[in-house]
């Protein structure tokens, strides 16, 4: 399961501005690794500078020394609206002389491809075939002269997820939907400002957290400093998955450390679904603390099992099909001398189409365990994701099709336990009307068709999103 993209954004006259935003995007790598790019303004001319890749691939000495400037917004990408290319990669430049922005956005547009025909109809022409431009343009082609009020005007007419950066030449605006699906915080950095996806980007450039950009809010940062413009909707809808995968260990979101809420969930599968077993042993990486969580409610000891290939990521090099076979071994390598013998409770943090973690039980069997039982910190999820990420379709998801039980046998495990959605609720601290669990539930926040699958996007928007916006409000 992936998400959609990292997003940064500076507004300090004495920083080097572009090696700030670099930096930040090193933290936020985890949230996109297709492309990165940073955009700056000196106040006059707005320069930006992306490419193919992770941020070490992308920018060298030099191109950081040719964005100069008092303001610059960046972005990693993780492609699930337009594919990816070059001309998807962020910050995205529309406009002219007088009338230039930039934008990084993380999310996804429901009504992209409705937007995308009018604006094309009008004669915006589209370089790439990401919402994100859709974005873009939409706050140009609207003809208020005050950029708050095109911003809204924007808003107003955007549905689904988007926590933004937009750069002018004289500004930095933050922009969150109003469920705030995606996380967005504000902080300061000597005497400027900075934006992140989440804190962890303010804690190793050294900047202070603020607040959370808060949801339907726009912030708006320039020469007389920070002006907020609140929403209007009382609804939320954070991404619950954030607590559970997306977001690094030791960022922040509603006040609460990451690395204690999945704790927390790792210690109500405990209590949810004990079992006499020898070893705990998490799935790197994003389930370790849940792993840790498990074995301080249970008292049953904890180790590592499992070794990531912390170098195998998203690659643009194809490995051959003898390659492709190993599957899962590429990523994790286990350690037989812990696990032989052993009745192991194995920690992962979801199952989605149920691919990986059969493997994953195969690769402990044949490491020696003698039993495995399987603890998963999301509940079972039955219904895809309308808002940015890239998960599947509804029929590919496995719990979907079989019950637990089913799932159970299917991946090959002596049980499977999952967290209750009230477990996971209690975990992360926050009320329930807080968050989107549409996969789990099927109440989407928004009006989605909820039929309509990937396949379905991807047909009707020939790279676009479609219009999923026709009915079905829940
Ligand atoms: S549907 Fe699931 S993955 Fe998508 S935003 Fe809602 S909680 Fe997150």
């Amino acid at each position: 399961m992936h998400e959609s993209c990292g997003v940064f954004g500076v507004y300090s006259p004495n920083e080097d501005v572009a090696r700030l935003t670099f930096f930040a995007l090193f933290a936020l790598q985890h949230r996109g690794q297709e492309s990165a790019g940073i955009a700056t303004s000196n106040g006059k001319q707005i320069r930006v500078y992306t490419g193919m890749g992770r941020v070490s691939n992308v920018f060298t000495e030099e191109s950081l020394q040719r964005l100069t400037g008092h303001i610059a917004i960046g972005h990693n990408r993780y492609s699930t609206a337009g594919s990816s290319r070059a001309a998807n990669a962020q910050p995205i430049l529309v406009g002219n002389d007088g009338n230039t922005l930039g934008i990084a956005h993380n999310g996804n547009i429901v009504n992209a491809t409705y937007l995308y025909e009018e604006l094309a109809g009008l004669g915006y022409r589209f370089h790439g075939s990401t919402d994100s431009e859709v974005i873009a343009n939409l706050i140009l082609s609207c003809p208020e002269k005050s950029q708050i009020a095109k911003i809204q005007y924007a808003m107003r007419r955007l549905q689904g997820a988007y926590s933004m950066v937009i750069i002018t030449p004289r500004e930095l605006y933050a922009v969150r939907d109003p469920l705030g699906v995606r996380p967005l915080c504000l902080g300061t950095i000597d005497h400027g400002w900075v934006v992140a996806s989440e804190t962890c980007a303010l804690d190793h450039i050294g900047a202070t957290f603020v607040r959370e950009v808060e949801p339907g809010e726009i912030v708006a940062i320039n020469a007389n400093g920070v002006t907020s413009y609140p929403g209007e909707s009382s609804r939320r809808g954070l991404c619950i998955f954030e607590y559970i995968y997306f977001a690094r260990l030791d960022s922040m979101i509603n006040g609460k450390l990451l690395y204690i809420a999945r704790q927390a969930m790792g210690a109500g599968l405990a209590l949810e679904h004990p079992v006499d077993a020898d070893l705990v042993i998490a799935v790197p990486d994003s389930a370790t603390a849940a792993g840790t969580g498990y074995a301080q409610e249970s008292g049953i000891s904890v180790a590592e099992g499992l070794v990531k290939n912390r170098y195998v990521g998203r690659t643009f090099i194809e490995p051959d099909q003898r390659i492709r076979d190993l599957g899962v071994k590429l990523k994790f390598n286990p350690m037989r001398q812990m696990l032989d013998g052993e009745r192991l409770v194995v920690v992962d943090d979801s199952i989605v189409r149920g691919t990986t973690t059969p493997s994953v039980v195969k690769i402990l069997r044949k490491a020696g365990a003698k039993e495995i039982h399987m603890r998963i910190c999301a509940p079972p999820i039955k219904y895809p994701c309308f808002f940015g990420v890239d998960m599947a379709t509804r029929r590919e998801l496995i719990a979907s099709q079989k019950s637990v039980p089913e799932i159970c046998e299917f991946i090959g495990a002596d049980t499977l336990g999952y967290l209750s959605i009230e477990g996971l609720i209690k975990a992360v601290g926050l009320p329930r009307e807080h968050f989107c669990l549409a996969c789990f539930t099927g109440d989407y926040p928004i009006p989605v068709q909820l039929e309509m699958d990937k396949l379905a996007l991807e047909a009707i928007g020939a790279g676009q999103p479609a219009n999923v916006c026709d009915g079905n409000e829940k």
